[in-house]
């Protein structure tokens, strides 16, 4: 298999036909042996019916579909984790990445290197809120990290099988693939295109969904929020200090001690309020390393047409094996 195309799909039954349509005919127009693996998250409309019927039509189109909602990158995960391309490209099922852009990753990543991501020139059809927040977010969060994520950048990438078996190395409940295959390293380049509009349907990601794969990548990253809550106890305990020994001045130097009810209050209350953050930050860490220390499979698979891949199944083969 020289090429395989991984699509994650949640509820996209408006898309799926002109989807389908784009991907096999730049397929059709490459000169190598391609598959195509849709990978059905947990939708609730009639994707896993179309998609179930595309592969039935054309052996090249395979089907993996989950036994819920996992999530994108879950879904992105397991994809991977099932193709057998000597290259593989991830990209969105709504037609916001062109299917087109293949023939021209795959060149791209012929020239020498191991990943070629799709970089964002323009993106059309977001609100305004959508767009800063996530600039906001991809600076932030390349300030803050040590590893180098390319700025508005999504999942649309073609990467060598070097770099999918360095990713199936790399366990993590809390996945942020780009943030991981940036630390990965190799030599990786980009193309640029303008991202159109979602063709039809609704974003499958919430806002919520967003916040938690913001949350993901900044904790896997960075240890820095941890730090600041560190360095704030500093800052807050250090200018207590000081007010403390302006207290005690003031008591037996000054002979004078006011009322005293805004200062506690004031100091109460923000005490608190910086305790809270930094409990909260922790909390979000641990969190994280209890999904992880659960071993939970990432994903759990219904039904798969590809042939011996019922991972959940083999994992636990394994484990008995191992005693
Ligand atoms: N998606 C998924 N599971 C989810 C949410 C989204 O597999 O829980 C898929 C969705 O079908 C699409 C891709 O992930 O192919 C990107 O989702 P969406 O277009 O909603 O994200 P956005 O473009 O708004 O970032
Ligand atoms: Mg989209």
């Amino acid at each position: 298999m020289d090429l395989s195309i991984v699509i994650p799909i949640y509820n996209e039954e408006t898309n799926l036909p002109a989807l389908n349509a784009r991907v096999s005919a730049v397929l059709d127009a490459l000169p190598m042996q391609t598959e195509l693996i849709y990978v059905n998250d947990g939708s609730h409309d009639r994707s896993l019916e179309m998609i179930r019927e595309m592969a039935a039509r054309d052996p090249r189109i395979h089907y993996i579909t989950f036994s819920r909602n996992f999530g994108h990158q879950i879904a992105i995960t397991a994809g991977l984790d099932l193709s057998s391309g000597a290259a593989v490209v991830v990209m969105d099922g709504d037609l916001q990445d062109p299917p087109e852009l293949i023939a021209e990753l795959h060149a791209k990543l012929n020239e020498g290197y191991e990943v070629v991501y799709a970089k964002r020139r323009t993106r059309q059809g977001e609100s305004a809120i959508k767009l800063l927040t996530a600039k906001v977010f991809y600076r932030l969060l390349a300030r803050i990290t040590s590893v180098n994520i390319p700025l508005d950048t999504g999942d649309f990438r073609i990467m060598s099988r070097k770099v999918v078996n360095a990713l199936k190395q790399m366990p993590e409940q809390n996945k942020f693939i780009r943030g991981q295959i940036a630390w990965i390293g190799y030599r990786q380049t980009f193309l640029e295109f303008d991202r159109s509009e979602r063709a039809g349907g609704v974003p499958g990601y919430t806002y919520s969904k967003l916040i938690g794969l913001a949350m993901d990548g900044i904790t896997s990253f960075s240890d820095l929020p941890l730090r600041m809550a560190t360095f704030s106890g500093f800052v807050v305990s250090g200018a207590a200090f000081l007010v403390m020994l302006y207290a005690i001045y003031a008591r037996f130097f000054l002979l004078h001690s006011g009322t005293g009810w805004p200062s506690i209050m004031v100091s109460v209350l923000f005490l608190g309020g910086v305790q809270l953050m930094a409990v909260g930050v922790i909390g979000e860490y641990i969190a994280r390393l209890g999904a992880n220390s659960r071993q939970r499979p990432l994903y759990i698979i219904d039904d798969t047409d590809i042939p011996g891949a019922m991972p959940t199944e083999s994992k636990s083969v394994e484990r008995a094996l191992r005693g």
